[in-house]
């Protein structure tokens, strides 16, 4: 049966990861709603996951929602509720003040991976076009920035090349870093799905930890953190070895194979599973497992993108699908799974610090010129701007005055997390645009102003598989909460800028399209209503294109390249995280947990989700706590040369022994800030992607006894 939308039902999409399930809401008489899967949108057919299915419970809760701008004029005072204008002009004032005295350079905006592509192309305009500096960064660059760069070296391009569809036509998955199971579930129903109708289909999960995801293994590699490279270069040197490469698609379509060839036979395979802590016949079976595939799909997340060394781990995976000519064809191609909502979205407007619109990059003078004439703002600058960890960094060593943070929370979400409440402190000025009362952030904020949330605004996400889908507006934001794209461009028109002007979020659209013509995430025939109308389409979108836009990219396999080939890395397998000691012997991983978001601003709200774990824990072997003389449930504290962090323990042979687990999502609780794993993770990044080493640093555990 059609959805049909009405004044009570409206289609949308889910607020969370980057799978984006489809979602009808339904509007009671009381003004509540409730949610259910769409039945008709291609990526959930009606499923949804538990964080999905009780979106319904944060959107009725109101308790916490800001609700009218706020402002001091010294952060002795307390905040006072004041209007839009007044609050919108004072900002104003500062910005231009800071901007005259220090340059366009001494203010930033930090936004996020859920804001919606309309938002973040207003913010991009102002920042990149306007004020005239590319201080504008998102927590995106925490999570997909390691597999951005490497898909722009590998294919030329930040391009996932499959599809949701590929995966019931693959017979081998290799995940590495990932746990779909409890990070991307609906996605992963699918995998499930396509296994128990396909018994011989192949699945190869790399995880020190044994998931949910392993369930369905066929073969689990235990890897030591940080190893990955050398797993997959070892993989790499069986294939060539065992003739299960394409020789055509390396000839024709590929270069750098001779010198990936080199560096694979470096290491013989005992060496590799010796750094690896695998059996060599295991790395063998998934060699084999692969050579013998028709559809291969490598799938990843976190465990590569987050690490020091996260670009080069990215291009060791998609080198595998390189070398065997698994790209550009149903069913094969190495595909990231995005964390959040719509950091596709993001960056397909140019919102990082790095990229202009449409893919364009910053440097390129010829990108910068077309977007400036478009905009008909101020210079574009060719320096790329601060990233979301420098700008902290240049907060707390004075030169950023000013910083807007917008929809995330950053005193939970950034690495060594001391540093950036320190730097919060120093700073001269501070916006938080943000939904709710609770993000550490509003302590330090000179100016908070109140944003609407999802289902109270209209716009557009594009999902992992480049899926671009249309969020509804359904009900009215509480108070005097505003659209993100409105307070922006009532902030830009304030600092006297023409071109903010918009009179809806489908005009901010229409404008962002125009970018977009003649590149290579061309959606020149696509507007919100034609969006609508097909229900959800994939990029490119062509005028005149197909129906639906594009589901597989490089099927002609002319890659993004200058030389139209795509580009096997010989890259060095050497980790330069910090490694333990005697000091701190354990190694640190994080990650997530089945039914928490994020920093939990809106799943910690639900009851239900909160039950799956009451509060933070770390996970440890129960060899290692025997000689801890740890017990479950213990109160441990793990200590890192840059804090620590004091919770339960949970003794867990799941995971490697030397290796401790930390969920990433609680943050500061009633001044107690022990639960936040950001205490002890190292603000160290990727030299290319500037993305964190939040998968690996050295920390000590002991058994906490009271003073
Ligand atoms: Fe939402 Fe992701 Fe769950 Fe789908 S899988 S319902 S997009 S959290």
């Amino acid at each position: 049966m059609s959805v049909k939308e009405s004044s009570n039902t409206s289609t949308t999409v889910c607020c969370y990861c980057g799978v984006g399930c489809g979602i009808v809401v339904n509007k009671e008489r009381n003004g509540t709603v409730t949610v259910v899967g769409d039945q008709e949108h291609p990526v959930n057919k009606g499923m949804l996951c538990s964080k999905g299915l009780n979106l319904q419970y944060t959107v009725n809760d109101k308790s916490d929602r800001l609700l009218y701008p706020q402002m001091r004029y010294n952060k002795s005072m307390p905040m006072q509720q004041v209007s839009w204008d007044e609050a919108l002009d004072r900002t104003a004032a500062v910005f231009k003040t800071f901007i005259d005295k220090y340059g366009p350079d001494s203010v930033a905006f930090y936004a996020s991976g859920q804001c919606l592509t309309e938002e973040y192309y207003v913010v991009n305009k102002l920042m990149k076009g306007f004020i005239g500096s590319n201080n504008l960064d998102t927590n995106s660059r925490l999570c997909m920035s390691s597999a951005v760069a490497a898909y722009k070296i590998a294919l030329g391009e930040d391009s996932v090349p499959i599809c949701y569809d590929d995966i019931e036509l693959a017979d081998c998955f290799f995940i590495a870093g990932g746990n779909p199971a409890w990070c991307h579930p609906i996605l992963w129903r699918r995998v499930e799905a396509h296994k128990a109708a396909n018994p011989n289909v192949k699945i190869i999960v790399v995880d020190p930890r044994i998931t949910d995801t392993c369930a369905i293994a066929d073969l689990h590699l235990p890897i030591n953190p940080g190893t990955d490279i050398t797993l997959n270069h070892a993989i790499g040197r069986l294939l060539i070895e065992n003739g299960d490469i394409d020789i055509d698609f390396i000839t024709n379509h590929a270069e750098g194979f001779e010198q990936y060839s080199a560096i694979v036979f470096e290491r013989t395979l005992a060496e590799s599973a010796q750094i690896c802590g695998l059996s060599e016949s295991s790395i063998q079976q998934a060699a084999k497992y692969i050579g013998d595939a028709k559809g291969f799909i490598t799938m990843w997340t976190m465990g590569l993108n987050q690490s020091a060394i996260g670009v080069n781990k990215n291009l060791s995976l998609i080198n595998l699908n390189l070398i065997t000519g698994h790209i550009g064809k149903p069913g094969s191609g190495p595909f990231s799974l995005t964390g959040q909502p719509n950091a596709m979205g993001g960056r397909e407007v140019g919102g990082l610090a790095n990229l202009l619109p449409a893919h364009r990059e910053l440097s390129n003078p010829v990108h910068r010129e077309e977007v400036q004439k478009f905009w008909g703002g101020s210079i574009i600058q060719p320096k790329p701007g601060l990233t979301a960890t420098e700008m902290f960094e240049a907060l707390n060593d004075g030169r950023l005055k000013g910083i807007w943070i917008m929809c995330t929370n950053p005193l939970t979400s950034l690495p060594n997390v001391r540093l950036a409440e320190e730097a919060l402190k120093k700073a001269k000025f501070v916006v938080v645009q943000e939904i709710s009362n609770k993000p550490e952030t509003l302590a330090y904020a000179d100016v908070i102003l109140p944003a609407a949330a999802w289902a109270e605004k209209e716009g557009t996400m594009t999902n992992s598989e480049r899926r671009i889908s249309y969020l509804n507006k359904i009900i009215e934001p509480p108070g005097e909460a505003l659209p993100d794209s409105e307070i922006i461009c009532r902030f830009a028109r304030k600092m006297g800028y023409k071109g903010f002007d918009f009179e809806n979020a489908a005009a901010i659209y229409a404008e962002h399209v125009k970018l977009t013509a003649k590149t290579t995430i061309d959606i020149s025939g696509l507007s919100h209503a034609v969006i609508k109308e097909n229900k959800t389409v994939q990029w490119p979108y062509k005028k005149k294109g197909r129906p639906g836009g594009t589901s597989r990219l490089f099927i002609d396999k002319a890659f993004y390249t200058p030389s139209k080939k795509a580009r096997i890395s010989a890259v060095p397998d050497t980790l330069t995280s910090e490694r333990p000691d005697d000091d701190y012997p354990f190694i640190l991983t994080t990650g997530r947990i089945r039914d928490q978001w994020h920093t939990m601003s809106k799943t910690g709200k639900v009851n239900k989700l909160n039950q799956h774990y009451k509060q933070a824990f770390v996970e440890i072997h129960p060899a290692d706590a025997a000689r801890l003389q740890i017990n479950e449930t213990d109160i441990v504290t793990i200590s890192s040369r840059r804090g620590e962090v004091r919770v339960q323990a949970k003794l867990s042979a799941q995971i490697k022994r030397g290796v401790v687990f930390l969920p990433m999502h609680w943050g500061k609780i009633l001044n107690n800030d022990l639960n936040r794993a950001n205490n002890i993770t190292n603000d160290l990044v990727d030299p290319i992607s500037k993305e964190p080493d939040f998968k690996y640093c050295a920390v000590n555990v002991k058994r906490y006894q009271k003073p």
